[in-house]
């Protein structure tokens, strides 16, 4: 496969921007920066950022295993994700593929960058069809979304079905790996180098608990992270968020020990929801939330809001009819979370 037949002609006839850093990198206390026309007087945040991350990025090297040059990072994922619509689909002319039902930014993205979408639904356990999805997709066929563990439904994909469609799919094969940090499955960017069409997504706003940084990662080859590089904004991460996630990556066990906690908890609430009545089946989840089907959605759901809780209603979303998505809080919200959903069941 020619990844550069699948770049949009505007983006490799782009010439990026050059900033200040990128021309002079040094990171010497002894210069004098005199090139960006900042404010010279100190107060943490008055120069730019470092444009290519590369402290979080040698942290997060050691963490997920994955060589910096193989990275990009962005404003969230939602950003990484905008640059891949931009990178590779020509706007009223290429589409994507897409496996309701999904987190919803793939379908927002592509109606943005006016990209058609199709969509294969998930199969009656919430797997990728393959055979339906490779007929589905064209020449024009740029991305396909794969989201595992994937929203709503928690579920992980079969790893077969992915690595089939990665050897077998013409275009983009994007994996979103939000929800990696509370599976066991291992993430597939240890598989870059065997598989050249696959861009893994994953970021800092779930187990690591910053979603309000905004920090959402890209790992790919070099030649997808060189197309990437040419068109993100050249100070896309902020040095407050750069600073931040630092300090968190650092404390790599703070981490760790709340994820098993939530791992904990989301048993004991799938265990708490098999004896609430009115619940008729609860979905395996490899991430920190739980999908369960209820006698009436919507009702359940304005009276958790009546009790002050705020879960998700599912139930339009395709094959998801009647179904919540519980957040798995800390033990005290998940335990008044039970209490409630117990005491709504003469209702
Ligand atoms: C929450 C979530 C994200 C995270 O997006 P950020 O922009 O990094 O906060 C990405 N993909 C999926 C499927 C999600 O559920």
């Amino acid at each position: 496969m020619n990844i550069q037949d699948l770049i949009r002609p505007t983006i490799k006839a782009l010439k990026p921007y050059s900033s200040a850093r990128d021309e002079f990198q040094g990171n010497s206390d002894a210069m004098v920066f005199l090139d960006a026309n900042e404010n010279p007087y100190e107060n943490g945040v008055n120069r730019y950022p470092d444009p290519q991350q590369r402290s979080v990025k040698s942290l997060l090297s050691e963490i997920k295993n994955v060589p910096t040059k193989n990275m990009l990072l962005g404003n969230g994922s939602d950003e990484v994700l905008d640059l891949i619509f931009r990178a590779f689909c020509e706007p009223n002319e290429d589409n994507i593929i897409t496996l309701p039902p999904t987190y919803g930014m793939y379908s927002v993205l592509a109606n943005i960058n006016a990209v058609a979408i199709k969509e294969v639904q998930l199969d009656a356990e919430f797997q990728p069809k393959v055979d339906a999805i490779l007929n589905a997709a064209d020449a024009h066929s740029k991305l396909l979304f794969i989201c595992s563990p994937n929203n709503p439904t928690g579920n992980s994909f079969a790893s077969e079905a992915i690595s089939n469609l990665l050897k077998s799919f013409k275009g983009i094969v994007v994996i979103d790996e939000a929800y990696i940090d509370f599976s066991n499955e291992e993430s597939w960017a240890s598989r870059l180098l065997e598989f050249p069409n696959l861009i893994v997504t994953q970021t800092l706003s779930k187990a690591y608990g910053l979603a309000g940084i905004r920090l959402g990662l890209c790992f790919a080859s070099e030649e997808i992270i060189s197309v990437l590089n040419r068109i993100k904004p050249p100070y896309n991460v902020n040095e407050l968020t750069q600073l931040k996630a630092i300090e968190q990556l650092q404390n790599k066990a703070l981490t760790d020990k709340q994820v098993s906690v939530i791992l904990e908890e989301r048993d004991l609430l799938v265990a708490s929801l098999k004896t609430v009545d009115y619940v008729s089946e609860i979905y395996p989840s490899d991430a920190n939330f739980v999908l369960a089907k209820v006698d009436d959605a919507t009702k359940r759901y304005n009276q958790l809001i009546e009790k002050g809780i705020v879960i998700r209603n599912r139930t339009t979303q395709p094959g998801c009819e009647n179904t919540l998505r519980f957040t798995v809080g800390t033990p005290e919200e998940n335990k008044k979370l039970i209490e409630e959903l117990k005491s709504l069941s003469t209702l």
